[in-house]
């Protein structure tokens, strides 16, 4: 499958959808490749989700689909919840700078440092003459066969010159996924008197000042560890409901006296108290929802051929082609629980040398077999369809494994991948020091040692 043929064949003219960490690096590895690219952005500077913005959008749920969309959901105060040298693309090191009071040093450092390294890639390698920036797609769609039966792609977009429509040979989609909110269903709440927040619209803690809150999380949330202890800072109280503990769960956190761990709520009432499955009651100010994200898309036409059901975007073949729009259209980014910018790099490489013609993809009826064959494994192991893009243990190196080789590029360094685990398994151990206390210099030190090749 996927054999590497030696010579690139064909330039293609390439859209891509979004100028963040995935738009940037598709951009590089197409123009390498030998393709025209023009990425759309609909924000003014690059970065994606890492341009911070103390801006929120009006309807603190985003629940209003005509709402004026924030892109970032950052809040002030975050850093990195992975080791910075471990976040970087492979080639270009995210190592710490030397102090010069410009740059943040620190391991699991600022998200100010990943904007700036970032916007150091696109320096490097020319990636900002590429972009148009405030320019929103708003309809990518296949060509109809009657107009043209090549698999070209007709691409409308809207900037201060109007709205442009243009042809492109493929589509790279790289429009993030941290943008529209998903939000827990709560017996009661329509008639619970509180205000509601989505964590997409928390910036700073200072309105919660002398509040009680509910924080809601689930899974392994790294925001909603962050914004709880960020929140209990000035709060009266902070209650922590999470669908993962125990329903018995009652504990007060570690480090605080105000800040409390509870199972799932059980009903929220009119009274304006919340009750929670192990039988505590609280009277909340706020009920803050850090419940995650979902994959959207609605500039997307694909007659069909792509859906997002139950936050499963399919039918993709190795989550990034749709057998029957491949190569046309592509995502890069969906998978999650991983280290992003390496898989982003890997992904692209591959897209690149499939449109090239350098790599061939199976045909369509086998990558829709080997779709389905990874569905069936999902549902036979009981994985809900949400989780489809959800990339556990050894998941996300073998996958990024399996790209490299697909490209004839260096599969993920060792000390990657062992400092992803240990960092992963620091975040549940010691939750509120992981960013600053750890004991795998051995493998900074390993990183380091590489990223010498590719330091000036
Ligand atoms: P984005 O960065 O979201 O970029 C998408 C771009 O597409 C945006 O610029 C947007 O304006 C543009 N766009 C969207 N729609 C359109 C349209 N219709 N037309 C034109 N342009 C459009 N990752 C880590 O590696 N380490 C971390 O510590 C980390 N922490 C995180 C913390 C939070 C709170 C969040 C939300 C995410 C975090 N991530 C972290 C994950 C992060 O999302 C990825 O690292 C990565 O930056 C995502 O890049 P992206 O390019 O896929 O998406």
């Amino acid at each position: 499958m996927a054999p590497s043929h030696p010579d690139p064949t064909i330039s293609r003219h390439v859209a891509v959808i979004g100028a963040g960490a995935a738009g940037l690096v598709a951009a590089r590895e197409l123009r390498r490749e030998g393709h025209s690219v023009v990425v759309l952005e609909r924000g003014s500077q690059i970065g994606g989700v890492w341009g911070y913005t103390s801006q929120v959008e009006p309807d603190p749920l985003s629940l209003d689909p005509s709402r004026p969309v924030v892109h970032s959901s950052l809040y002030r105060s975050l850093r990195t919840n992975i080791p910075r040298e471990c976040m970087g693309f492979t080639d270009f090191p995210f190592a710490a700078r030397p102090h010069d009071g410009s740059r943040d040093p620190r391991r699991h450092p600022a998200h100010t440092e990943v904007l700036a390294y970032l916007r150091d890639f696109a320096k490097e390698f020319d990636i900002e003459e590429m972009i148009r920036f405030e320019t929103e797609v708003v309809k990518a769609e296949p060509v109809e066969a009657e107009e043209d039966d090549g698999g070209k792609w007709r691409v409308k977009s809207r900037s201060s010159d109007g709205v442009a429509d243009e042809i492109y040979d493929a589509v790279m989609v790289c429009n993030g996924h941290y943008t529209e909110p998903r939000h827990a269903l709560i017996a009661g709440i329509d008639s619970w008197p509180g205000k509601q927040i989505h964590s997409h619209n928390y910036r700073v803690p200072d309105q919660f000042k002398n509040q009680v809150i509910v924080v809601i999380v689930i899974g392994s949330s790294a925001s909603g560890v962050d914004i709880s202890r960020d929140i209990a800072k000035v709060a009266k109280e902070v209650h922590v409901s999470s669908r993962s503990t125990s329903p018995e769960t009652y504990e007060k956190l570690p480090g605080y006296d105000n800040l409390w761990l509870h199972p799932t709520i059980e009903i929220a009432r009119e009274d304006g108290s919340v009750v929670f499955e192990n039988g505590k009651t609280v009277y909340a100010d706020t009920i803050m929802h850090c419940t995650g994200y979902k994959y959207y898309f609605p500039f997307l036409d694909t007659k069909g051929e792509v859906t997002v059901d139950d936050n499963r975007v399919g039918p993709l073949y190795k989550h990034v082609f749709p057998p029957a729009l491949a190569p046309g259209l592509s995502f890069i980014g969906l998978p999650w629980q991983i280290t992003p910018f390496p898989m982003f790099e890997l992904q692209s490489k591959w897209v690149a040398a499939v449109l090239s013609g350098r790599v061939s993809l199976p045909s369509q009826d086998e990558m829709m077999e080997d779709t389905k064959t990874f569905y069936n494994k999902l549902e036979s192991s009981g994985i809900p369809k949400r989780y489809t893009h959800l990339m556990p243990d050894d998941s996300q190196f073998e996958y990024d494994n399996w790209l490299a080789d697909q490209c004839d590029y260096p599969r993920i360094e060792k000390w990657r991948e062992q400092m992803f685990y240990i960092g992963f398994k620091r975040i549940y151990a010691q939750s509120a020091t992981y960013r600053d206390n750890w004991d795998d210099d051995h493998l900074i030190a390993e990183a380091y040692d590489d990223f010498v090749k590719f330091m000036s």
